[in-house]
């Protein structure tokens, strides 16, 4: 909800739950967009760590560890958009988007695995799938979506 009279609310307190990316990214627009002052705007976490399924932690001599791989890939452009407004916390004359952006040009992602157990890439090509199942789905990216439109998954 965008509006040009953000004075309408300056006074509203907002209570988001969940400290994830959804949670972060309406606190963005409520500000940047509604007026909501940040500090009007509370985040309620159930979990000791914040930021939901995106969260990290770690230090340089031991490591860091975030729950998965993540791909930025360019067309996620509403992520873009979001990231363009978050002041890097290294240099705040620049914006996350920029700052990763450059990273992502340094350092070309070269992933070997999505999985690992007990130290081991796990073989989940198949996702558990046979091989006709694997084959309706392949079909299913060829079809039009107007021929879809009354069928049940
Ligand atoms: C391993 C893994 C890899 C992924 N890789 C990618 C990727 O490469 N690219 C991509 O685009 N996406 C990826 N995703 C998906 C993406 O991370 C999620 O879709 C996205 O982070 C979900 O954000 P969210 O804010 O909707 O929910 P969440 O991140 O799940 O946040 C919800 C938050 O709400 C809290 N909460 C829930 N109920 C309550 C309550 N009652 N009270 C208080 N707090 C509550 C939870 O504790 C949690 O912190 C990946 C996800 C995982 C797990």
């Amino acid at each position: 909800m965008k509006t040009d009279n953000k004075q309408n609310y300056k006074d509203s307190k907002v209570y988001l739950i969940g400290s994830g990316i959804a949670g972060l990214a309406s606190a963005v627009y409520l500000e940047k967009d509604v007026g909501v002052p940040g500090e009007n705007i509370h985040i309620l976490e159930k979990d000791l760590i914040a930021g939901g399924a995106t969260d990290g932690a770690g230090d340089k001599d031991k490591g860091f560890v975030v729950r998965g791989g993540r791909m930025h890939e360019m067309h996620y452009e509403c992520y873009w958009e979001l990231l363009s407004h978050i002041p890097s916390l290294e240099d705040s004359n620049i914006s996350v988007r920029d700052e990763s952006y450059e990273f992502n040009q340094r350092f070309v992602s070269n992933a070997q695995a999505r999985l690992l157990k007990e130290g081991k890439k796990l073989d989940v090509s198949s996702y558990g799938l046979s091989f006709k199942q694997q084959a309706d789905f392949i079909k299913l990216t060829y079809v039009s979506e107007s021929s879809l439109a009354d069928k049940r998954m």
